[in-house]
């Protein structure tokens, strides 16, 4: 689609928008807006058959003035370096607005995980773990999932990076297994922080999340776990989509029995008495009380946002919004919690990992679940302290606001050097 939203364009325009209001010099917003490294490589790896394959992959490290760079690893056809550049940047001031000490980075291997077997799923991994060997640490950067890849990929990559450096380093990356060092609850964290973000903004706009309905583009780990815990906390989840599809129902779906269906069938088309004929775009236009787009960047252009009729959306994905788009929704007073803080669970508990993998001590769930409510509840607090004392546009800005001043602040405090 040629006349998409340029993710790293947006990402540099969100960045400007934040700036205006901020006493941050034009040089130090002008760094604060390109990564600082980007390494790309081709990855040659033997098919099952016998054949090479090649596969690109890029890691961008975009700023590392507040701690390691910090961030993800996607697996996507669609994966380019404009992409990774746009959500390591995001990540710096996702790290930021909940202030765990990161800086931000992303890679990823332009690569449809479903076309390859698991073998060779594996190989791919590890040669890209291979190159990215000199470039990541526990001290340095520290990769995790993101779109396509989970617990698996995360062992992988700690294995090859640990028999490569002849030691042990499970802080060399987060989202492992539990019996490979991860973290209780780093699996629920993302839709964990989405539910609690929905919670926090529902509470503000003097609203019952109870009863409240909801949609959920996107399915997969994020989507499917805050739909089934905004339904704990009473709402009612009436529409989800995936790759495949839409499916609605206005009486509820039920979003744990949805997500077995699509383990089962792989899609969540075609699920009980839901309505068929319900394409994606009905489900981000549907009138909803609150819509989770939970899939990939620009998923809520000009166009979907002015027939958009939620009244909050919470942003479970990187990026889902463009900048066209995001006006449109300022001027329509739709409250927007951003990403950055609304999916930022899933580093912080990827943080908390990397804090137990320091200390060889594993939390319980019940300790892990507890700081993250504290870390989202607080981040949301200064945020609306910040939107209402500096009368900004809506809560966007107010999260760069409060996420660039901090990397500012990190990097002045330093200063420049060599
Ligand atoms: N990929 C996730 C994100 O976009 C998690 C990153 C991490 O845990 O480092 O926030």
């Amino acid at each position: 689609m040629p006349d998409e939203a340029n993710p790293f364009e947006s990402l540099q325009e969100q960045i400007d928008d934040a700036a205006a209001f901020l006493d941050v010099p034009a040089d130090v917003v002008t760094r604060l807006k390109s990564p600082e490294r980007v390494l790309e490589v081709t990855l040659t790896v033997e098919m099952d058959d016998g054949r090479l394959e090649g596969f690109r992959g890029f890691r961008s490290q975009f700023n590392g003035d507040r701690g390691p760079y910090k961030g993800g690893i996607r697996y996507h056809p669609n994966v380019s370096r404009d992409e990774v550049k746009a959500l390591s940047g995001w990540m710096v001031y996702k790290c930021a607005v909940v202030d765990i000490p990161y800086g931000g980075g992303k890679g990823g291997i332009v690569i449809d995980p479903r076309e390859y077997s698991e073998s060779e799923l594996e190989r791919v991994t590890r040669a890209f773990a291979t190159e990215l060997r000199p470039f990541i640490g526990p001290d340095k950067d520290i990769p995790a999932p993101d779109v396509n890849t989970g617990q698996r990929e995360m062992n992988w990559i700690k294995d090859t990076y640990e028999k490569l450096e002849n030691t042990t380093a499970p802080g060399v990356i987060t989202g492992k297994s539990i019996d490979n060092g991860g973290s209780a609850g780093r699996v629920e964290a993302t839709g964990r922080s989405v539910m609690l973000a929905a919670r926090e903004a529902f509470s503000y706009l003097d609203r019952d999340l109870s009863g409240a309905t909801v949609a959920v583009q996107g399915y997969g780990n994020a989507g499917s776990v805050a739909a089934k815990l905004l339904e704990d906390q009473g709402a009612s989840v009436v529409a989800v989509s995936d790759s495949s599809g839409a499916v609605f129902d206005p009486d509820g779906l039920d979003a744990r029995a949805v997500k077995e269906f699509k383990r089962e069938t792989g899609s969540v088309t075609g699920y009980a008495d839901a309505e068929e004929e319900f394409s994606n775009e009905d489900l981000l236009t549907l009138d909803v009380d609150l819509l989770v787009p939970a899939a990939l960047e620009n998923a809520i252009d000009a166009e979907i946002a002015s027939h958009l009729e939620a009244d909050v959306v919470v942003e479970a994905a990187n990026g889902p919004v463009t900048p066209d788009g995001d006006d449109i929704l300022t001027g329509k007073e739709v409250t927007v919690v951003p990403d950055i803080l609304a999916n930022a669970g899933g580093v912080t508990v990827s943080y908390f990992e990397w804090v137990q993998n320091r200390q060889r001590f594993a939390w319980t769930e019940e300790r892990v679940n507890d700081e993250l409510e504290r870390v989202i509840v607080d981040a949301f607090d200064r945020l609306v302290d910040a939107y209402e004392s500096n009368d900004l546009p809506n809560f966007r800005t107010a999260a760069y606001v409060v996420a660039i001043q901090r990397v500012a602040d990190a990097f002045g405090g330093a200063g420049s050097w060599p």
